[in-house]
């Protein structure tokens, strides 16, 4: 009888440990993948316009200067 109980209690830590292990590891998988998604998306699709001459540059490239986008140094100091 003891032996059977001791049986039910490891099954129930087992499948507590199995929960408990699984979770944390599937979310931060999923926390991962998402921030990689919306990195890979910013880099593409974030393009903006320049101030000076109108040409689409990503954002990564563009000088930021009084709320306004710059594809190079030149356009910036030509628009002031
Ligand atoms: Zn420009």
């Amino acid at each position: 009888m003891i032996l059977k109980y001791l049986l039910i209690i490891g099954v129930f830590v087992a499948i507590y440990f199995y929960l408990f292990k699984k979770k944390p590891i599937t979310h931060t998988q999923s926390k991962e993948r998402d921030n990689d998604a919306k990195k890979d998306k910013t880099k593409s699709s974030d393009m903006v316009e320049c101030a000076t001459c109108g040409i689409y540059c990503e954002l990564d490239d563009a000088i930021l200067s009084v709320n306004k986008y710059y594809c190079s140094s030149e356009c910036l100091k030509n628009a002031k």
